[in-house]
């Protein structure tokens, strides 16, 4: 199944872990938990800010909610 990206609706999306994927075209990860989806913002420096309250309808996230983990240490931006 090829996963589109909710932002730019590139099919340029790269796998980039076991439920990771991440968009070349506008820099964005997507990580699916269960049935949602939670998405974030990859600056160039490495920095990375949740998007979750922009796509969250499109994304079925319930709520905004993160346990607090920083997934910008499982990301390679070339
Ligand atoms: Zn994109």
């Amino acid at each position: 199944m090829m996963l589109k990206c909710i932002n730019c609706s590139s099919i340029d999306v790269g796998k980039i872990g076991p439920k990771q994927y991440f968009c070349w075209d506008c820099c964005i990860e997507m990580t699916i938990t269960g049935d949602k989806m939670d998405v974030y913002q990859v600056e160039p420096d490495g920095t990375v800010s949740s998007l979750n309250d922009l796509f969250v309808d499109e994304a079925l996230v319930a709520a905004s909610e993160h346990p607090g983990s920083d997934p910008a240490g499982d990301i390679t931006v070339a």
